[in-house]
C-alpha cells in the first residue's frame, strides 16, 4: 500500500512547482516586517485544500490588530489514518522579508525553476515543508490509501518572529491537540545529505549592556569617565565565561555554550568628545542544564570589576532569553521512525544533533512532548536567492509518506 503511495510522489514534479508558484506568489510577511501577515497565502491553501477532497480543516484565528484583516492564520488538516495516534507535520507560512533586491537574480516572489533548483523568497523556508505535507495528504486521498497513523498538518502563522500569533496560540488554545504518543515533526532545520536530526537546542540569552560614564572635551579626558574604554574593558571580559560555564556535549556543534559580543551602538559622532555612553550586545548560546539566571550573575560580577575599575555605572537589559529545558531523546518514537525512513528513502545514517536554537519545537518540547526537526535541505534561509530542490521537496515527503505506515516499535 505505502509503495503504491511513494510512486504517485515520485510522479508529482508539476504540483510541487505548482504549489511553491502560487505560495511564492503571496507574500507572507509579518507586521514588524511591514507585512500584512499570512491570509493571503492560507486562504489560497484553503481552497487548495477544498479543491482536493481534502475535508478535515480548520482554520485558527489569532487576533492581531496590526493587520486589515485582523487575524492570523493556522490550518490544521487531518487525514484519518487507522489509528488516532497522529503524525503531525508543522511547517509555517509566514517570510522574512527578501532584503536587498538587487542582490537576487530574479524577482523574489516569482517562482524560477531551472532543473531541479527553485529559486524564489520561502521556497526553503518554509514552504518545502507545506510542499511535502500537501503532497501526501493528497497522495492519500487520491488513491483511496488508509494509513497506519492519521495525517496531521498544521501550517502555521508567525514563526519567524516568535510565534505568539502562531503556533503558542494554538498550543494554549487547543492543548489537547497534541497528544502524548502522538508523533510530532518539524521539518525546518536540516542540511544537504538529509542526516541532520535536530533533538535538542541550547537556551538563548541576548543582553543589551549600557556602560555610562561621564562625557568630556577630548582634550581633557581626566574630567570625564570614558564609557567606550570601560564598554571596551567589558567586551574583553565577556570571554571568561567560557571557563566559568565550560561543560561540553558532543551532540551539539560547537560543543560548549558561546558567549560572543555582537552589536555595538555607535556613540559619539566626532573625535574630540570621550563618549558618556556606550552600548553593546553579547549572543549567548547555552548548552541545556545551566540556568540562565546564573548566565546573568555572572555577566553582572564581570560587570562589577569594570564598576570597580572605571568608576561607571552600568545596566542590563534582556532583548531576547529563551530557557532551553528539554530535549527529545535520540531513542524516542518519532525519532527511532524518522530514522528508519530516511535510511530507506534517502539511503543515508542519520545521527541526532543540537542546535544553537530558535526553532519552534523547543516551545513544544517543553510541554513534555517528543519533537524531531528534519529535513533535507540546502541549509539557506533568509538569503538572497533562496534555493530549494525539487527532489528533496519529494523525497521528503517519501519520508513522511513512509512514517505513516511504520508500525515498527
Ligand atoms: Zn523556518
Amino acid at each position: 500500500m505505502s509503495e503504491q503511495l511513494l510512486t504517485f510522489l515520485d510522479d508529482q514534479r508539476d504540483l510541487v512547482i505548482e504549489l511553491q508558484k502560487e505560495m511564492t506568489a503571496r507574500p507572507a510577511l509579518c507586521p514588524t516586517s511591514g507585512g500584512q501577515g499570512e491570509k493571503d497565502k492560507a486562504d489560497y491553501l484553503l481552497s487548495w485544500l477544498k479543491e482536493n477532497n481534502i475535508t478535515d480543516v480548520e482554520e485558527m484565528r489569532a487576533p492581531d490588530s496590526r493587520v486589515n484583516c485582523g487575524y492570523r492564520p493556522t490550518i490544521i488538516a487531518r487525514i484519518p489514518g487507522k489509528s488516532e495516534k497522529t503524525l503531525w507535520i508543522i511547517g509555517h507560512t509566514d517570510v522574512v522579508p527578501t532584503g536587498d533586491h538587487d542582490l537576487w537574480e530574479s524577482d523574489p516572489w516569482t517562482l524560477r525553476v531551472d532543473g531541479d533548483f527553485m529559486y524564489g523568497r520561502g521556497v526553503e523556508d518554509n514552504q518545502q515543508a507545506i510542499v511535502s505535507g500537501l503532497l501526501v495528504a493528497k497522495g492519500l486521498v487520491d488513491n483511496n490509501i488508509t494509513p497506519e497513523y492519521t495525517l496531521g498538518l498544521i501550517l502555521t502563522a508567525d514563526e519567524e518572529t516568535g510565534s505568539k500569533y502562531g503556533l503558542e496560540y494554538v498550543a494554549k488554545e487547543r492543548p489537547e491537540l497534541f497528544k502524548k504518543d502522538d508523533l510530532i515533526l518539524v521539518p525546518d532545520i536540516g542540511d544537504a545529505d538529509g542526516t541532520m536530526i535536530e533533538v535538542a537546542e541550547k537556551s538563548i540569552l541576548w543582553q543589551k549592556i549600557s556602560v555610562v560614564g561621564k562625557q568630556c572635551h577630548g582634550s581633557t579626558p581626566n574630567e570625564g569617565i570614558n564609557s567606550l574604554e570601560a564598554a571596551a574593558a567589558f567586551i574583553l571580559k565577556i570571554k571568561k565565561l567560557h571557563g566559568i560555564f565550560d561543560r561540553t556535549d558532543d551532540l551539539f556543534d560547537p560543543p560548549i555554550s558561546t558567549f560572543t559580543p555582537t552589536k555595538k551602538e555607535a556613540n559619539v559622532p566626532n573625535i574630540n568628545t570621550v563618549p558618556g555612553l556606550d552600548v553593546f550586545y553579547v549572543d549567548c548560546r547555552i548548552l541545556p542544564g545551566y540556568d540562565l539566571e546564573d548566565i546573568r550573575k555572572e555577566i553582572k560580577k564581570l560587570g562589577d570589576e569594570v564598576i570597580q575599575e572605571y568608576g561607571v555605572t552600568i545596566t542590563y537589559e534582556d532583548d531576547q532569553a529563551n530557557q532551553s529545558t528539554s530535549q527529545t531523546p535520540a531513542d524516542c518514537e518519532v525519532v527511532t521512525k524518522l530514522d528508519r525512513a530516511i535510511k530507506k528513502v534517502y539511503n543515508v545514517t542519520p545521527q541526532p544533533k543540537g542546535v544553537g536554537g530558535g526553532t519552534v519545537a523547543a516551545h513544544l518540547r517543553d510541554e513534555g512532548l517528543n519533537v524531531a526537526c528534519w529535513s533535507k535541505l540546502i541549509p539557506n534561509a533568509h538569503v538572497p536567492n533562496e534555493k530549494s530542490r525539487i527532489s528533496c521537496n519529494i523525497g521528503d515527503a517519501k519520508v513522511i509518506a513512509t512514517m505513516l505506515f511504520d508500525t515498527t516499535n
